[in-house]
């Protein structure tokens, strides 16, 4: 069962202050899964989480992550400004984007975040509008499908990102005779893996690839990034991974292959989003209207604007009514928002129990890619983000958008 990080008891609290729907975030669950990262990977010198900024872009958030060690990994100006403001600095913070604008390469040239290039054609780029800098690092995408054991998790061959492996070799020694001193590779191969195989396994293509290059350019490999990809059990029927667990699988790996390359000063990266934010988010949401027709819907004051993923890939996200934790779930409903579009649910024939107007649920595991996805869609206003703090305290960390923001671009 899943359960909430807030009793009924504390929300009906909060409510009185701040109108749903909004997003809370549990301070002391991103700490402490922080901390199990950095404990995961301490037995390797230079390691570094990059915090996907996307996954949830508030300071607020940033800081807490940045106090556990955190750097930042971004893909577009704004993110790099939003890391910038937080106090990250340089090698805290990586550049990981793609389809990459010159304005935005130059902005990461100037606060020297560390460039992760998406693309051969990069290199030119790049040389052009910002100069290249001594480090520098390449995504890598070997193409085919990536399977662990006789399941296929994802398919790189479909993906827009990366580099081919004859291109690594290229790009590296053309880097190398413009001056770059150190290398990073980068790859991102499988996303929400919920499975302690998936960085041991990319780890080992990693490591080997990186001996290659090393041996076919001759460059020094400084940083290897195993990037986003670990993921979370949406759904109650899962178990977690344990970070431990894949933390000493990437260390047997890495001293298997890099070790007896005589790399074993190689420091490794991650970027993951979801794993450090996912489930320490819930969105909050008061039961409007239930409607009674072919089916039965309950429509809530929360749509797809606050949170997109069930409108945007069927995803599962767990709900629970508050103060019905213990009812039996003997009633089917479609859950919805209110988009005059009909894909705004966020859950289809969820088996729930007897909701009624005015009920407050808990929709689980929106902490990563939740709020900021969100959108403005039939003009409906993103909600207010909150912090639950370690002591209790709630913190209001983002207020609502208001009519007035969403005219703030036009002029009429
Ligand atoms: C989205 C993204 C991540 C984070 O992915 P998660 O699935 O949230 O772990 C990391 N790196 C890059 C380059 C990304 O685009």
């Amino acid at each position: 069962m899943k359960k909430t990080f807030v009793t009924k008891e504390q929300l009906d609290q909060i409510i009185k202050e701040y109108p749903t729907p909004f997003h809370i975030y549990d301070e002391m669950g991103i700490r402490e899964n922080a901390r199990k990262l950095n404990q995961a990977f301490s037995w390797n010198k230079g390691f570094k989480e990059y915090f996907a900024v996307k996954a949830t872009p508030n300071p607020h958030i940033l800081k807490i992550l940045k106090e556990e060690g955190c750097g930042m990994d971004c893909s577009s100006l704004t993110e790099l400004m939003m890391s910038e403001r937080c106090g990250f600095e340089g090698d805290e913070i990586m550049f990981s984007s793609n389809d990459t604008p010159a304005n935005e390469f130059k902005y990461a040239r100037k606060i020297n975040a560390t460039i992760n290039l998406d693309d051969i054609s990069h290199i030119d780029f790049l040389e052009e509008v910002a100069g290249i800098p001594e480090i520098i690092s390449c995504r890598y995408n070997p193409g085919g499908t990536f399977s662990l054991g006789t399941t296929i998790m994802d398919n790189p061959g479909d993906a827009k990102y990366g580099l081919t492996r004859p291109q690594m070799t290229e790009a590296f020694l053309k880097l190398k005779a413009l001056g770059v001193k150190e290398f990073g590779i980068h790859s991102f191969l499988a996303s929400n893996t919920v499975t302690n195989e998936y960085y041991p396994e990319l780890a080992k293509i990693l490591f080997k690839l990186a001996v290659e290059l090393k041996e076919e350019t001759g460059v020094h490999i400084g940083f290897i990034n195993l990037s986003g990809g670990v993921g979370i059990p949406y759904t109650p029927d899962k178990e977690p991974n344990d970070i431990l667990e894949i933390g000493e699988g990437v260390r047997k790996a890495y001293e298997e292959i890099l070790v007896p390359a005589g790399m074993g000063d190689v420091a490794l990266y991650t970027e993951l989003g979801r794993y450090m934010l996912g489930p320490y988010g819930h969105l909050v949401s008061t039961v409007l209207h239930e409607k009674n027709t072919h089916k039965n819907y309950i429509g809530l004051d929360a749509s797809a604007v606050n949170l997109m993923r069930p409108a945007m890939y069927g995803a599962y996200h767990h709900i629970t009514v508050m103060g019905k934790e213990n009812e039996p779930c003997d009633y089917m409903y479609d859950v919805t928002g209110s988009l005059c579009e009909n894909n705004d649910k966020f859950a289809i024939d969820r088996k729930l129990p007897k909701i009624s107007i005015g009920d407050v649920v808990v929709i689980h595991d929106t902490g990563a890619h939740g709020f900021a996805m969100g959108y403005n869609y039939n003009g409906k206003l993103k909600s207010a983000e909150l912090l639950l703090e370690e002591d209790g305290a709630v913190r209001q960390i983002r207020r609502a958008e208001t009519p007035e923001d969403y005219f703030a671009t036009l002029e009429f």
